[in-house]
């Protein structure tokens, strides 16, 4: 089972990558968060969205964050995502 972590009411699993945040107009979906841009439709008309929003939150929260097992696992979750 894939652990995820809420920021902001958002659904992240995040990489050293990237972060995955879930869709939340279609569920069971994930935007891929990489290099502070996203592939969703918002960002593309906009320039910026709640999905590196979120992202941008969770980095910041992670730099006193001691080593966590989850993001060990994400990490290699989200390794799988970009192999395919
Ligand atoms: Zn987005």
């Amino acid at each position: 089972m894939v652990k995820t972590i809420q920021v902001n009411g958002e659904m992240i699993i995040p990489g050293t990558r990237g972060a995955l945040v879930a869709s939340r107009s279609e569920p069971g979906a994930w935007h891929l968060v990489h290099g502070g841009k996203c592939d969703c439709l918002g960002y593309e008309y906009r320039g910026r969205c709640r999905h590196v929003a979120a992202v941008d939150a969770l980095s910041s929260a992670r730099v006193d964050a001691q080593p966590n097992p989850t993001f060990a696992l994400a990490e290699r979750t989200l390794a799988g995502a970009f192999a395919h």
